[in-house]
């Protein structure tokens, strides 16, 4: 009997965008998609893993189709997760597709885990409401304690407001990737509105606050979301620092963009959790960031900004030496900043 493959098959094989393989009642492997080959799926036309080829074996036994969820493992590399559906092609071909949802599942195991952080998050600072409320109407006598619980209550009631206002502003973020409306904006008032703003707690904390390099820059973008970024990146490093030392905002001019520098002498970030501060929750030092009333969510809400305006941010620290958080942002259009000057 002629169990080969008719040319046809073999060409819209070569077209093929996702994996397929065409498999003999003997295992032998007759045709694969270039994706299959690249998943490692085929060694000297055999299937190299042993659940997907036990999966073949079955629908040549029986002839009934199948779907199975495999993890692959590849050396040096996190497993994929893949999904497969094989099928009887004719009496002597088994068809197996497979797609590689990892991608997918990682968003998916993402957003269940931002659901359940979120919800502990929100709890923690709702708890302490309700606890300081009941102490509060058991010390209603004591005008100094009714001071005290107030004032404590009034900070997990701050910390609740911006631990919500970032839930929602990095929600909305993520769901519109495209800026609305950009229009100029000029790093000079970008900066001195953030100095502005942090100026309290860094006179607090003896920590003085500078600026360099060219400020009459602008770029094209949402000037709110930018004082956001920039106001996270320089709160975070007086946050991090030890009285009596500097933060300073650097700004360089490139050809088709811009960059704007936070760098600070603080107590830096150790190489292991460089790549995983912009993650959302994610906190060096738990302890300490409840301590600086942070929620964890100001890096990947700068994250997240950075990309909306097509750019990114970047970061280098030294422990104990401090540490420099780099945006990088496309610059306006030539014509734009000539408006500008007019
Ligand atoms: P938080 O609200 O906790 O500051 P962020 O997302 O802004 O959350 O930052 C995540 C973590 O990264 C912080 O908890 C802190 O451990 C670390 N971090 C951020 N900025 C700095 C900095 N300038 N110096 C040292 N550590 C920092």
């Amino acid at each position: 009997m002629d169990t080969s493959i008719p040319s046809e098959l073999s060409a819209v094989f070569s077209l093929l965008r996702s994996g397929a393989l065409i498999v003999n009642p003997n295992g032998l492997v007759l045709e694969a998609s270039k994706p299959a080959r690249a998943l490692g799926l085929v060694l000297d036309q055999r299937i190299t893993n042993t659940e997907l080829a036990a999966l073949v074996q079955q629908v040549h036994e029986d002839g009934k189709t199948r779907k199975a969820d495999i993890r692959l493992r590849m050396v040096g590399q996190p497993p994929r997760q893949l999904s497969t559906r094989v099928a009887l092609l004719n009496t002597q071909h088994v068809l197996a597709l497979i797609e590689d949802r990892t991608k997918e599942r990682r968003v998916e195991a993402i957003r269940r885990d931002f659901v359940a952080n979120v919800s502990h998050e929100l709890m923690t600072p709702v708890g302490a409401i309700k606890v300081l409320a009941e102490t509060l109407t058991e010390a209603a006598t004591d005008p100094d304690a009714v001071r005290r619980f107030a004032g404590r209550l009034q900070g997990e009631s701050d910390r609740l407001v911006t631990l919500v206002r970032q839930i929602i502003e990095l929600s909305r973020l993520q769901g519109d990737a495209q800026l609305q409306d950009p229009s100029p904006v000029r790093l000079d008032e970008l900066i001195a509105g953030v100095f502005d703003t942090n100026r309290t707690d860094a006179e607090t904390r003896q920590i003085q606050l500078a600026c360099e390099g060219p400020t009459e820059l602008s770029v094209l973008g949402d000037a709110a979301q930018l004082a956001v970024a920039v106001n996270n990146l320089v709160a975070n490093a007086i946050a991090y620092s030890p009285e009596g030392t500097s933060v300073v905002v650097s700004t360089t001019d490139l050809i088709d963009s811009v960059e704007l520098g936070v760098s600070d002498q603080g107590i830096g970030i150790p190489q292991a959790d460089l790549d995983r501060v912009f993650e959302r929750f994610y906190r060096v030092d738990p302890a300490r960031a409840r301590s600086t009333g942070g929620t964890g969510l100001g890096l990947s809400l700068v994250k997240h900004i950075a990309a909306s305006h097509g750019g990114e941010v970047k970061v280098r620290s030294k422990e104990g030496r401090g540490s420099t958080f780099t945006l990088v942002l496309p610059k306006q259009a030539d014509t734009d900043s000539e408006e500008l000057a007019g």
